[in-house]
């Protein structure tokens, strides 16, 4: 019996050489399930789900937005109404 030299990617489903497969102890054929382009891309999505989700968590609620920040422009002049004093 001779030993596989190919590997199905339980990813992409395609059927690589085992040199496209990361080495994986845990595996008992000794390698990873996932070819190595798909693994690139399980880790790059993951990186930035995780640097997406840290950017939001940094955002404190307290922080003032731009609206507060930029004071609004005064619109046209407001005729105050004269104070009726009464003297009496
Ligand atoms: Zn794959």
């Amino acid at each position: 019996m001779t030993e596989p030299t190919t590997k199905q990617c339980s990813i992409c489903g395609e059927t690589k050489s085992l040199d496209d497969f990361n080495r994986d102890a845990q595996k008992k054929d000794g390698r990873s399930s996932w070819c190595k382009p798909c693994t690139r891309d399980k880790e790059a999505a993951y990186k930035a789900a995780k640097a997406a989700l840290a950017q939001s968590s940094a955002v404190a609620p307290e922080t003032p937005t731009e609206a507060v920040l930029v004071p609004e422009k005064p619109k046209a002049k407001r005729t105050r109404k004269p104070r009726v004093r009464k003297t009496k």
